[in-house]
């Protein structure tokens, strides 16, 4: 009898090293303890960002700015919005129509008050951001109500 082994080595080429999984800085995550924040943030910003509380409408600083910039995070610093998204609304807080690139607001189905609403918060530090509704009127309909003491606003 004869046997004939053959061995077939595969030639598998490995391909090239896909390594694309870099964290961007939009997407690292600031994690503190609640303590922390309130060192660092003032009593009204710990109050609204941190226990989800909200400015009195009509009454915030970037209610009726027109003026063009950027629109963060005040807890982190994450850019959440520009002026071209801003507009004027009658609801008594800063609101826009979209944010700046997806990923960096989180929504959260937010069942407090007797009402379901969807809260924002930023996507980086967990902060509350104000709520997003469907009511907007330009062209995404969406109306995101933001509170000015949880952003921070650059020229
Ligand atoms: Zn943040």
């Amino acid at each position: 009898m004869i046997a004939t082994v053959l061995v077939l080595f595969a030639c598998t080429g490995n391909g090239q090293n896909k390594n694309k999984d870099k964290m961007s800085d939009s997407t690292q995550v600031i994690s503190r303890t609640e303590e922390e924040w309130r060192k660092i943030l003032s009593p009204e910003q710990f109050y609204v960002l941190r226990q989800k509380g909200t400015d009195s409408p009509f009454t915030g600083k970037y209610y009726l700015n027109k003026e063009k910039g950027m629109y963060s995070c005040a807890a982190c610093g994450n850019e959440l919005f520009s002026s071209d998204m801003k507009f004027d609304s009658d609801c008594g807080w800063p609101s826009f129509d979209k944010e700046i690139a997806g990923g960096k607001i989180k929504k959260i189905t937010d069942y407090s008050h007797g009402m379901v609403r969807t809260e924002i918060i930023c996507a980086k530090c967990g902060s509350h951001l104000g709520h997003l509704f469907d009511d907007g009127p330009t062209s995404t309909h969406l109306r995101y109500c933001v509170n000015s003491t949880s952003v921070d606003f650059k020229k």
